[in-house]
């Protein structure tokens, strides 16, 4: 399996209750290299950004609200297989929904507010990566 790199966020909800320790360590227990991190408080316009691509979908202005509401954490993450090794232990994207034991199930509390964000693809994290860490040298 080829070693990736994707993006993780502990969403502004999961900070807020201070689950963002917790996360972490899960992160780490699975088996991922934390290669970047960084805490941020998002403005609305840097959420819509980073976004876009949801910007015709209905929920799109309360997402943004939401992301910009407070700290995350962003994660740059190493592992084979990262994009789909971390969407599984995220679980889906709605927490009611999720498998027993992904993250979502356990710190999310609704489809939007649901603790963590995983890029979904090579080419989105490539560009997600870029967006927080811009011209970074990833740590080794
Ligand atoms: P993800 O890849 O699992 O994060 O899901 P999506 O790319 O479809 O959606 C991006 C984010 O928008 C999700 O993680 C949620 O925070 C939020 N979201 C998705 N669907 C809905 C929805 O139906 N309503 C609301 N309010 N938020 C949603």
């Amino acid at each position: 399996m080829p070693t990736e790199r994707t993006l993780a966020i502990v969403k502004p909800d999961a900070v807020r209750a201070r689950h963002a320790g917790h996360i972490i360590q899960r992160i780490e227990e699975a088996g991922f290299q934390i290669r970047a991190m960084r805490l941020v408080h998002l403005t609305k316009r840097e959420a819509e950004g980073f976004y876009a691509v949801h910007r015709e979908r209905p929920f799109f202005a309360s997402l943004t609200s939401f992301m910009s509401s407070g700290p995350a954490i962003v994660l740059g993450l190493e592992a084979p297989d990262a994009i789909r090794k971390w969407r599984t232990l995220m679980g889906a994207t709605d927490p009611a929904k999720a498998d027993p034991g992904s993250i979502r199930k356990e710190f999310g509390t609704s489809i939007e507010n649901n603790a963590t964000h995983g890029s979904d693809g090579a080419d989105t994290a490539a560009f997600e990566l870029g967006y927080f860490f811009p011209g970074i040298q990833f740590a080794r």
